[in-house]
């Protein structure tokens, strides 16, 4: 049987081969050895390889009666992410707190209401505080019978997953897809035209929901392109803190939009939810009682609009690294195909000007400003700083030396 519930798990072969085969082992399949079926899985691998589709994908073939068809009312609830049986735990803010975990271990050590597993998926088990990270421990250690964990994370490294959970996790790394993989799925699933869908896969470092995002916004292109634009346009110190203005209010906007769309919606489906609006004595009441309810969401809004602003920002950082990547690779005579193909001349301009070492230096920069946001610095200094050695920092030096 092809099993469709992995089609949308992009140039992974490998992992679908070891999935498959677990789910068999799962059903009691005699051809497959029960050892292939573990009961907690780390998918690790680059942001965008597709670990939380994966994941998904297999929680689906795992509740599925026939192993995943894609089709049968389990298969479409738990890719819809709304099968009882199957929790996801996605961080709202910067971290997944303990009490939220503790409440996921609980639960998921019930039977199976309608499928054969409670299963939990955990889609940043590097975003688990260390509480949490110990609540999940004594679950992993001794799982309930009926219980499967899915985590992911993007390496096996103990910044990312503690020693102790990884050393229960059955790993399963999976590799950056290729571009034409990509394309492929863009084409079949998205039904993006082809050359569009070859073009954002190409500029996509095999980032697959960022390819997808490429082919179908025009604006996120037009962001590509500003953001791509910026080493090129800084030629004064004035400009140094009129891009790094620019860049900020750019992350802020789309986040804000991004935030204020889901916030809205939330907010009245809990205010209907509680009754907001009746005019009864009782109503009056439960308004009083509700007030922490609504709070609570607003707090939790919140939390979730920083972690929005800096992913944005974070995105264009991404996208700006991969400009000084090119930028290197041509500086040392690299062939290699360059990541962003479409900006070839500005690559080769900025190459002749900056060289290997003048293009390093800005690559550092560029890292070091993703990691103070990670640490908290205040955007607009980081922003500023590496703005300013973009600018200033080292060039080839002629010919007269
Ligand atoms: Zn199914």
């Amino acid at each position: 049987m092809t099993a469709t519930v992995f089609d949308d798990v992009v140039g992974q072969e490998h992992a679908i081969e070891v999935l498959t085969a677990a789910v068999a082992a799962s059903r009691g399949d005699a051809d497959v050895p029960s050892a292939a079926m573990t009961h907690a899985w780390l998918f690790t691998g680059p942001p965008g390889s597709g670990r939380s589709v994966a994941a998904r994908a297999f929680a689906a073939a795992l509740e599925c009666e026939y192993g995943g068809c894609g089709q049968c009312a389990h298969c479409r609830t738990v890719l819809a992410a709304t099968h009882a049986d199957v929790r996801t735990v996605t961080p709202d803010g910067l971290t997944i707190s303990v009490r939220e975990m503790r409440d996921v271990v609980q639960l998921a050590a019930r039977r199976p209401s309608t499928g054969r597993f409670q299963i939990v998926l955990i889609e940043d088990a590097d975003r688990l505080t260390e509480g949490a990270s110990n609540a999940l421990l004594k679950a992993v250690e001794e799982p309930p019978p009926h219980t499967v964990f899915l985590l992911c994370a993007p390496s096996t490294h103990p910044d990312d997953v503690s020693v102790t959970i990884r050393s229960r996790c059955r790993v399963l790394a999976l590799r950056t897809p290729s571009v034409a993989s990509i394309a492929e799925v863009l084409v079949r699933r998205d039904g993006i035209d082809p050359d569009m869908a070859h073009w954002a896969a190409s500029v996509s470092a095999g980032h697959v929901g960022r390819a997808r995002r490429l082919a179908r916004d025009e604006e996120a292109r037009d962001q590509r392109r500003r953001i791509l634009a910026v080493p090129g346009a800084l030629r004064t110190v004035a400009d140094v803190f009129a891009e790094a203005d620019d860049l900020l209010a750019t992350a802020d906007g789309e986040a804000a939009t991004m935030s204020g769309r889901r916030d809205t919606v939330e907010l009245d489906e809990l205010k209907t939810a509680l009754g907001a609006g009746g005019t009864g004595k009782g109503a009056v009441g439960a308004a009083r009682g509700t007030a922490g309810v609504v709070k609570e969401l607003e707090r939790r809004q919140k939390s979730r609009a920083t972690r929005t602003k800096r992913d944005v920002l974070d995105r264009a950082l991404v996208d700006l690294s991969g400009f000084y990547r090119d930028v290197i690779a041509r500086s040392l005579g690299s062939t290699a195909p360059l990541m962003n193909p479409d900006v070839e001349h500005e690559v080769d301009v900025a190459a002749s000007r900056l060289g290997s070492v003048g293009a390093l230096q800005r690559l550092d920069a560029v890292l070091a400003c993703r990691e103070a946001i990670e640490l908290n610095v205040k955007p607009q200094i980081a922003v500023e700083a590496m703005m300013m050695t973009l600018f200033a920092g080292p060039v080839e030096p002629g010919p007269a030396g």
